[in-house]
């Protein structure tokens, strides 16, 4: 059994639970490095399961499942913050496993993320927790307008119902099936930014650029990096707050640390997401080191340097709503073919079968010598598709 202090050297297998798109990439990039991989996830034909070396199709909290992972691998980590954390926990009684259960249960709770952000002095959006019908009853009308989000399991922008009045908020909350919530204050928001930070063993911590993300319909559509996408005392502000947050959790593995930037220029911290995150895709082609990469180097104990990004980049989200551009329900592929003639255009797709709408089937890396072209180039892409 490999200690905490080891350094695991290729060769070894590594393990992620879960099997969707970042399972996959980060089994690419440890594959890529010599390491042998091993996924656990039950669907048959999830993204990583189809490309990794072993593949265990249990759920997360099946004994066997879990005794066979740890026998497998020399370190575990995760792709999915909605891994029950008594699984990472359990794993980790015989493996290295990071990011650890503790952090990924604050990760998986609105409530208990937002108390951390309170703990670390970094601001998020004014809040209170409705668990109960006095909590409902005690909200203050400052938090109105707001959005109620279910504590648990949101993504995606699921899990979500925006509210005026208390009437709304009660009725709201009765459709969320009166579970444990989360009323944030609507905010004025001019954009939306995330870091993805990498924290090691020994604490050392290096970041990716701070990205500039769109999102349409709560699901991220855009990010774009490159030097004066933002302010650069913002930029400075959210790497600063991210690193805190990661120190604070004394976090080992990839953090992505989602902010808002308020109309006033303020910086308010959204969430976290405990795993690479979709808004660092681009740091695939437009960087010297990936965040799939960083969560290799990080489970494994290897040393963490300071990526640098190589190229102004832009990422476009695949959803499967490009299947049915011509209409009809009947899902075509979109242009690829033309898409790719577009120097610079890197795709990258997950091979889910059935495209359905709002369901994230891939995406385009954009990088070009400048922001001008790369801005440029993500438009006419943007055309080609449709
Ligand atoms: P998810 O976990 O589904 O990503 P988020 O809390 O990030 O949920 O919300 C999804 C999106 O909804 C955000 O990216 C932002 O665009 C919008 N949003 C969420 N909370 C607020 C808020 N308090 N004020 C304004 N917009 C918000
Ligand atoms: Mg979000």
């Amino acid at each position: 059994m490999s200690k905490d202090t080891d350094v695991i050297l290729p060769g070894a297998t590594l393990g992620v639970l879960g099997g969707g798109q970042l399972g996959r990439m980060f089994v690419h990039a440890a594959q890529a490095m010599g390491y042998f991989t091993a996924v656990l996830d039950q669907d048959a034909t999830s993204p990583a399961g189809l490309v990794s070396h072993h593949h265990i199709r249990t759920g997360y909290e099946d004994p066997q499942g879990l005794a066979e992972l740890a026998r497998l691998c020399a370190a575990v980590t995760t792709e999915f913050e909605n891994v029950p954390a008594g699984a990472l926990n359990q794993l980790a009684t015989s493996l290295p496993v990071s990011p650890a259960g503790s952090a990924v249960a604050i990760a998986q709770d609105r409530a208990a993320e937002k108390a951390h952000f309170v703990k670390c002095g970094v601001p998020c959006a004014p809040y209170a927790v409705i668990a109960t019908p006095e909590q409902l009853a005690a909200v203050n009308d400052a938090l109105l307008p707001g959005i109620l989000k279910t504590a648990r399991m949101g993504y995606d922008g699921k899990g979500q119902v925006r509210v005026k009045t208390r009437a709304e908020l009660a009725a709201a909350w009765e459709q969320l099936g009166r579970v444990a919530c989360v009323l944030e204050k609507m905010l004025p928001l001019a954009h939306e930014c995330s870091v993805i930070v990498a924290r090691g063993r020994n604490g050392d911590i290096v970041n990716l650029p701070v990205q500039r993300n769109l999102h349409r319909e709560g699901i991220l559509a855009v990010t774009e990096v490159y030097a004066g996408n933002l302010p650069a005392a913002q930029a400075e502000q959210a790497l600063a707050a991210a690193k805190s947050v990661a120190d604070g959790l004394d976090y080992v593995g990839v953090l992505c640390v989602e902010f808002f930037v308020l109309q006033d220029g303020k910086l308010v911290v959204n969430e976290i997401a405990p795993r690479p995150h979709n808004s660092g895709h681009y740091s695939q082609n437009a960087c010297d080191v990936s965040q799939f990469e960083l969560q290799v180097r990080c489970m494994t104990g290897l040393p963490l340097t300071q990526p640098r990004q190589h190229s102004p980049s832009i990422m476009l989200n695949l959803l499967g709503d490009l299947w049915f551009r011509q209409g009809g329900d009947t899902p075509a592929t979109p242009a690829w073919d033309k898409v790719l003639q577009l120097p610079g255009c890197h795709l990258h797709l997950y091979g889910k079968a059935d495209a359905k709408r709002g369901r994230k089937m891939g995406h385009l890396n954009i990088t070009a010598a400048t922001p001008e072209v790369v801005r440029a180039t993500a438009l006419k892409a943007a055309e080609i598709l449709g």
